[in-house]
């Protein structure tokens, strides 16, 4: 499946910089961020691309036709603006269909039903023969509430709300995550028959957010479901105020299809001067189905391929191997992520070495900086950047996660400099995993700001990483 190519072009600029007996850009790193700015503002290309990811070809849940097609694009787009080299590295991915069944109500003493949004966690399995479930309803904020509960025969709601008091929304989601990830097993021990999750986001609003689940290998499967922000609080109020505990049902028919055959795409631009170091950009093509994932992550997939047409475009020569990828399975398995670190591993015996990457993977909003998972020297290296970058309005420069799918890149020895693109994060969770995750909800200007700060952090990283 390996396809290599070199342009005429790109063999004649060889020959020339030989020829002048040098490789290295004379630019300084300003005049270069400040031309990759100019470049993606005034010719960029990621917001079409976006278009034609989010609708012509649609969502690209992991296992699906439409992840195909996205994977055949991404290569191509790779070949059109450049790469020496692309391919797919194969990745098996759990296959997974949400069917066209999800609903729900809740019936009080009264009788009075209330009509609920819900859609299947991904993953969950269906309610059982694709048929009505009930039972009454059992509101928890925390799983080990739990461990004291009698749950059995009942659907549980886990109710506990994003903290609102943290600045930083990704570390909210994140301390809410366990509702989602781990609901259905801790309420299927406890012998609940099914699970409604509070979806994560700040927005009040009556769309649920799905996002994946883990169950428990020893703990039996229960159906398990997002409920938007509104019913989930609406529940939680009726059952405070009523006598006898609420009736729920639910159904779902949603299907486990085993796995299939996709893969990592990967386009690679060879160094000019040390090309067995390796800085990798990229985002994952996989997506939720049922929106576009137009944030998430068609935004990082865009971006990572303008980072390439803009570095061409000014013509910038790698002094490092620049790799962009587009990860498969982000969402339900990280299975892409986890496929890039082994091979990277098997690289660096062969003296092939990860040196550098980043991720975006946080929505197409208005970037603020990055964050950084990385040695003290690394950190410091990049916050020298600073005044560079002050005219961009890129500011953060903090700790933390960098991305998942290059998050195993940080098992390799010497450990590489990781870093994740921070876009401002006050409304991507409005979006995240839902029906509204949409082209028409990312903003050109935002979006070509982010590819040309990936651009410019990969060009800076190109220039100033340590040499050993
Ligand atoms: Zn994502």
């Amino acid at each position: 499946m390996m396809k290599r190519k070199m342009t005429w072009m790109s063999l004649g600029l060889l020959v020339l910089n030989v020829a002048a007996g040098q490789t290295e850009d004379l630019r300084t790193d300003s005049a270069l961020v400040r031309e990759v700015f100019s470049e993606v503002l005034a010719h960029g290309e990621a917001h079409e691309n976006l278009r034609v990811l989010c609708k012509d070809i649609g969502h690209r849940l992991s296992g699906s036709r439409s992840a195909d097609r996205a994977i055949a694009w991404g290569q191509a787009m790779m070949d059109q603006y450049g790469a020496d080299t692309s391919y797919i590295m194969p990745v098996t991915v759990p296959a997974w269909t949400r069917g066209d069944v999800a609903e729900a109500s809740a019936t009080g003493a009264d009788g009075r039903v209330m009509p609920l949004h819900i859609t299947a966690l991904g993953g969950s399995v269906p309610t059982p023969e694709e048929g009505w479930i009930e039972g009454p309803l059992l509101v928890v904020r925390q799983l080990d509430a739990l461990d004291t509960l009698d749950a059995r025969g009942h659907i549980v709601l886990f109710n506990r709300p994003m903290d609102p008091l943290l600045i930083n929304t990704g570390a909210a989601y994140g301390g809410a995550f366990d509702q989602r990830g781990g609901g259905a097993s801790a309420a299927a021990k406890a012998g609940a028959i099914g699970v409604l999750v509070r979806s994560l986001t700040h927005a009040l609003d009556t769309l649920p957010h799905t996002g994946s689940l883990r169950y428990n290998a020893d703990i039996p499967r229960i159906p398990a479901a997002a409920i938007s922000t509104v019913d989930a609080s609406a529940l939680s109020q009726a059952s405070k105020a009523a006598t006898s505990p609420l009736t729920v049902r639910m159904r779902m028919n949603c299907v486990d299809l085993g796995t299939a055959e996709q893969g990592n795409v990967i386009g690679e631009w060879r160094g000019s001067e040390r090309p067995d170091e390796i800085i990798t950009l990229g985002g994952h093509l996989d997506s939720w189905d049922i929106g576009e994932g137009a944030h998430d992550d068609g935004s990082g997939v865009v971006h990572t391929l303008e980072a390439l047409r803009a570095l061409k475009a000014v013509g910038y020569t790698p002094q490092r191997t620049m790799r962009f990828v587009l990860f498969i399975n982000e969402e339900n398995g990280n299975r892409g992520g986890k496929k890039y670190a082994q091979v990277a591993a098997e690289e660096h015996l062969e003296g092939l070495r990860h040196v550098a990457a980043m991720e975006s993977d946080a929505g197409g909003f208005v970037p603020r900086g990055v964050r950084m998972d990385a040695l003290d020297s690394g950190v410091e290296l990049v916050r020298s950047w600073a005044a560079t970058l002050e005219p961009y309005n890129l500011h953060y420069f903090g700790r933390g996660g960098a991305g998942v799918d290059i998050g195993p890149l940080k098992e390799l020895e010497p450990r590489p400099l990781l870093m994740g693109l921070v876009p401002d994060g006050q409304r991507y969770f409005d979006l995240h995993h839902s029906s509204q995750d949409v082209w028409e909800n990312v903003h050109k200007r935002e979006l070509e700001l982010g590819a040309a700060t990936c651009a410019s952090m990969l060009l800076l990283l190109d220039r100033n990483l340590p040499t050993d």
